[in-house]
């Protein structure tokens, strides 16, 4: 797919017609399913990548990626579809994408969300994530008020500034022009100004009000429904959008049944955009929670993907947030999950808030406004300065005089210009290269078949994990059961019968070769060693002499691996 530039953001049908492209293309490494469907009915599409050749999908350890469940953070679904033109286009000439197809499994979702992206593409609305109104009475009732809508013409909601010398919060920027501070009670004088979203003042009915009055009440969004704040790990009703009960919406459902349902997932991650950060669990588990040895992990892998992108992991613990994807991947499948928050304007103009990318939130006004022009200076300077629309007089058909203007949002804050697309999404997809690449992998190290005398063999099998991680993956994983032992399954032809040892042995985990100089055990005991054997007494009769038996490890989490040998 080399005619695809990632130069812009794809609709929803441009994208479903470059995923059929991708796999008319390449038949035997990528598949495309059906998951489930959104809201409004569209189809969410999940993306299998492996080559069949080298074994079917389910056979193979998988990373699950998944974008775009917040409508607006469209980098997310891009850096799907570039991490599937990666594994489908650079198997040449990167090893890593030849070892990760043969041995691994990658299960992308690129569009969680089809709904709300696509009207935050092809419309001026900016909504945070599904179109479902929500609380359900907003469905049938908007309360009167100001309202967010395009009211020039130009395809955008930006800032309308009204100017109100008496109760005016806001002031211009001495220092630049173009931005608004906040006034203060020693600024005497004016021009002062309110600050509200583009739009206009409707009453219940919808219809335009004739008289209004400053300052203005402004009527929140129909689209209050915010679908990660809906996994059943830690919901909280009380979070913001957090829906009617925990999966109350097809997306979420969809992505929960879909990991569900692929036991082989042993790593996620869920693509959000902005910030440069990777969150990781948990919002409402202490990190002294977790066992140590899984805190180690976390910081491993988590240091991956630093490494890679230059964004620091960023615990959610304590926040206001829950009810999130990567929470749940953790805390009830002890799968390793991050949200990287791509694209970071923030941190590109002023990189000393990399240290602690949260405190920006928390600024006082002040530092906030310095923060302000800094971004502004960086985006004159190195994003072409077209983010931010110059102030513009308007005729407003209720208030007069107004002027719009201000950041714009999609392209700039929310998601990079089109010109910085592709080198967001290529940064961004080492990480999950990486992440793929740690999976365990077990492997049939030697089958021998020893004769006994008087009929009788012995069928023995060394079987190791050539991974990095463990089968099991997390001390979680074993804790909530998420994962069943890896097993050792004997496969015999006519005329034998099984004399010690069961045909299909648990054989508990198998430990990666990841190291630490207080690696701690995965068991106590016998179940905890990078290698095992196995062995099977079995009597032949007559006919299954230099017949085949064979072995098949199958490891939820580790792959499957057979071999056979004769008698
Ligand atoms: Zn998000």
């Amino acid at each position: 797919m080399g005619d695809f530039a990632f130069d812009r953001y794809l609709t929803y049908d441009e994208m479903m017609q470059w995923l059929s492209d991708v796999e008319a293309d390449n038949p035997h490494l990528v598949e495309i399913e059906t998951i489930g469907v959104s809201y409004e009915g569209r189809d969410v599409v999940a993306v299998t990548l492996t080559d069949r050749e080298a074994g079917g999908p389910e056979s193979k350890p998988a990373l699950y990626v998944d974008g775009n469940i917040h409508a607006g953070e469209v980098t997310a679904s891009m850096t799907c579809l570039y991490l599937i033109n990666y594994l489908t286009d650079a198997r040449g000439v990167d090893p890593r994408v030849q070892k990760i197809l043969e041995s691994r499994t990658i299960y992308i979702i690129p569009r969680a969300n089809p709904d709300g992206a696509e009207k935050y593409l092809t419309t001026p609305e900016h909504l945070r994530s599904s179109v479902r109104p929500f609380p359900e009475y907003r469905r049938n009732y908007d309360p009167p008020g100001l309202r967010a809508e395009d009211i020039d013409g130009d395809g955008r909601v930006l800032i309308m500034r009204v100017r109100d010398d008496e109760c005016g919060s806001w002031k211009i920027d001495p220092e630049d022009q173009r931005l608004m501070i906040e006034r203060r009670p020693d600024d005497l004088e004016g021009p002062f100004y309110h600050l509200y979203s583009e739009g206009v003042i409707r009453d219940e009915d919808g219809d335009m009000v004739g008289d209004a009055r400053l300052p203005l009440e402004v009527v929140e969004t129909r689209y209050g429904l915010d679908l990660n704040r809906n996994f059943p790990a830690g919901y909280r009703p009380t979070a913001d959008g957090a829906g009617p009960y925990p999966l109350s919406e097809p997306e979420t459902r969809n992505l929960v049944q879909f990991i569900s349902e692929h036991p082989n997932i042993g790593g996620a991650l869920a693509y959000h955009t902005t910030g440069g950060v990777l969150f990781r669990p948990h919002s409402t588990i202490k990190d002294e929670d977790f066992s140590d040895d899984d805190m180690r992990m976390y910081e491993t892998i988590g240091g991956w993907g630093t490494e890679a992108t230059g964004y620091p992991v960023v615990c959610c613990y304590g926040d206001i947030w829950s009810g999130v994807l990567d929470d749940w991947c953790w805390e009830h499948k002890g799968i390793f999950a991050f949200t990287p928050e791509l694209w970071d304007l923030v941190g590109r103009a002023a990189p000393e808030t990399h240290e602690d990318p949260m405190q920006v939130h928390k600024m006082p006004a002040p530092k906030r406004q310095e923060l302000e022009r800094k971004i502004l200076r960086y985006h004159d300077h190195y994003l072409g300065a077209r983010g931010f629309v110059d102030w513009r007089s308007f005729e407003h058909p209720q208030l007069g005089h107004v002027e719009i203007g201000g950041w714009d949002v999609k392209e700039c804050w929310q998601n990079p210009p089109r010109a910085f697309l592709s080198a967001e999404c290529h940064k961004n997809i080492q990480f999950p290269l990486m992440f793929a690449l740690a999976l365990p992998e077990v492997h049939i190290d030697e089958l021998t078949v020893e004769r006994l005398g008087g009929g009788e063999c012995l069928v023995s099998v060394l079987v190791s994990n050539r991974g990095y991680l463990d089968t099991c993956i997390s001390a979680q994983a074993r804790k909530q059961k998420a994962v069943r032992e890896d097993v050792a399954h004997l496969q015999l032809p006519e005329g034998t019968e099984i004399l010690t040892g069961r045909k299909t042995t648990e054989i508990g985990f198998l430990r990666g070769y990841r190291g630490g100089p207080d690696r701690q055990p995965i068991d106590s005991g016998e179940n905890d060693a990078h290698r095992k054997r196995v062995q099977w007494t079995v009597r032949l009769l007559e006919p299954a002499v230099g017949c085949e038996v064979a072995v098949l490890i199958r490891s939820e989490r580790g792959g499957t691996s057979r071999r056979a040998a004769k008698f």
